[in-house]
């Protein structure tokens, strides 16, 4: 087992406390001793899964004085947050892209209280953000308002009016299901709308292709929840958008939190039981490790909850929407190249793409030095799923010919790359929430509600933030008030 972060005098106890026992032949119901270390009075809490959200709750939890323990089934913390070396240069596989602070308030003051910084993304100066690939051409943002195809941009900033008229239903983005229209507009899917809309082909495409990148599948996401969305993100500035990534990337955050966090971090630790008896749970681990506490949070993407199993088990129904519930599939291909071409067409990389499987590629580097950049390729929805069987290398060369097409004479600066498929992490299993037609009615408040003792968070439990880092800690945060009302 691996410990990511211990206390040395905790340590030395521990070690001499198993000795202790293994003298005694008493090992136990019991396995790790942690319980043994603690005096009656304590208030004990276990976390699985050691993401944003699990790291959150361990935190705020052991500010309320809980005595926590993480246990995580990986290697490594971070979950879907991991930051990875490529030369010189690190990029991310997961989640990167932070709002501004009126937006993603939790993260950034996280942030601020363990000194991590945080960087702005894009260029400054002359350089472009970015461009459309729109039939086999790459038109930058400025020529695509000014000059390109009328009927193409005006449609496509139809769809935006249409998605602001789509907010403008929704009364509260924290309670979707009071809207009057709720269970119908939940019941239709996403794509049904935007055919509706009647766009220009290229229009439509980059339509399809946001909501692929955001969520999933138009035609497998509820309208109520792409609604939803544009309420929250209404009266959201673009310059707060994606304003934000971690300067020495995410793994800088998850770290800090781990390193704030005095309760043990325990890693290879897959939770594979969680028994709760007269208030107490009892977890057991992959290596029969087991631990006792008076309350859980339990924080795994939904995609693996039933993958433990509960005494007594949890109600059917959530159960069943553990099962049901849609989860976006996502992948992410970076590609180091010696040479930042996109700089000498005057982009930042930023390329939005309509008819291609990358549906979308940007630099992430553009605050670390070197001559050459990372490219990120992000490809989502059924283009993301149809390459879950092929290897790395072919989902490679896919996106290298991809950035080809799109820049001509990039791939005689390919270096390396390296692909990450959410849809193939045995402990993920998907990208993030992405709720199906019909879902957001029959799930929606399902998981923000303990059984008994065992609470739940991470982002599909959040109630503004699906599918964000910022969602990960808001429902850390919120999971420790709920267990502060209990009286222990
Ligand atoms: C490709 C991609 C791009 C993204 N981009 C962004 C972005 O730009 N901005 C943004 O804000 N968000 C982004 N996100 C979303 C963001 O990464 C997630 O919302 C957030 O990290 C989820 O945190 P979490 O703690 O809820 O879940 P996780 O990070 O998945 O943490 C759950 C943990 O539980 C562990 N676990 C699972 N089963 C067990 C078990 N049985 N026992 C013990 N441990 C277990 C897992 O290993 C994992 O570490 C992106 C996600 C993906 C996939």
């Amino acid at each position: 087992m691996n410990i990511w972060k211990m206390d040395f005098f905790r340590s030395t106890f521990t070690y001499i406390l198993l000795l202790f026992l293994s003298a005694c032949g008493d090992h136990d119901e019991i396995g790790l001793p942690i319980d043994s270390q603690k005096s009656s009075t304590e208030k004990t809490a276990v976390v699985v899964g050691a993401g944003l959200s699990g790291l959150s709750a361990a935190y705020e939890l052991e500010q309320l004085g809980f005595d926590v323990t993480v246990l995580e089934a990986r290697d490594r913390i971070g979950g879907r947050v991991a930051t990875v070396e490529m030369g010189q240069q690190s990029g991310e596989i997961g989640g990167e892209f932070i709002d501004g602070e009126t937006v993603h308030k939790e993260l950034h003051r996280y942030a601020h209280l363990f000194d991590v910084e945080l960087a702005n993304t894009g260029y400054e100066g002359s350089i472009q953000s970015g461009a459309y690939y729109i039939d086999d051409n790459l038109v930058s943002y400025d020529e695509f308002d000014e000059s390109y195809s009328a009927p193409v941009v005006t449609d496509y900033y139809r769809f935006y009016d249409e998605l602001s008229l789509l907010a403008d239903i929704v009364p509260d983005p924290e309670k979707p299901l009071i809207l009057e229209a709720a269970v119908e507009l939940d019941k239709r899917n996403v794509q049904s709308w935007i055919d509706e809309l009647q766009l220009h082909p290229s229009a439509k495409q980059l339509a399809e292709q946001f909501v692929r990148g955001e969520f999933d599948e138009p035609k497998d996401l509820s309208l109520l929840h792409l609604a939803q969305y544009a309420k929250v993100y209404e009266n959201v500035s673009d310059d707060d958008v994606e304003s934000f990534r971690f300067l020495k990337g995410g793994q800088a955050m998850t770290s800090a939190f781990a390193k704030n966090i005095s309760g043990d971090i325990l890693l290879n630790q897959a939770v594979t039981n969680i028994q709760q008896v007269d208030n107490k749970i009892t977890v057991t681990t992959v290596s029969d490790d087991t631990y006792t506490s008076d309350v859980i949070v339990v924080t795994v993407p939904l995609k693996v909850l039933n993958k433990i199993t509960f005494t007594p088990a949890l109600p059917d129904e959530l159960t069943q929407a553990a099962k049901n519930i849609n989860y976006g599939t996502h992948s992410k291909v970076l590609l180091r190249y010696s040479k930042r071409f996109w700089l000498e067409h005057n982009l930042g990389g930023d390329t939005v793409v309509a008819s291609l499987p990358t549906g979308w590629t940007w630099e992430t580097t553009e605050r670390q030095g070197g001559e050459g950049g990372i490219l990120i390729a992000y490809t989502s929805g059924d283009f993301s799923k149809m390459q879950q069987h092929w290897s790395d290398q072919q989902v490679i060369d896919t996106r290298l010919a991809e950035i080809e097409l799109m820049y001509p004479g990039s791939s005689q600066y390919f270096v390396e790359a390296k692909s990450q498929s959410w849809l193939n992490e045995q402990w993920t299993k998907g990208g993030f929430l992405a709720y199906g037609p019909g879902q957001m009615s029959a799930y929606w408040d399902l998981f923000k509600q303990p059984v008994g003792r065992i609470y739940f968070a991470g982002e599909h439990t959040d109630t503004l933030y699906l599918g964000y880092m910022e969602g990960a800690v808001r429902s850390g945060v919120r999971v420790a008030k709920q267990i502060s009302e209990l009286k222990l």
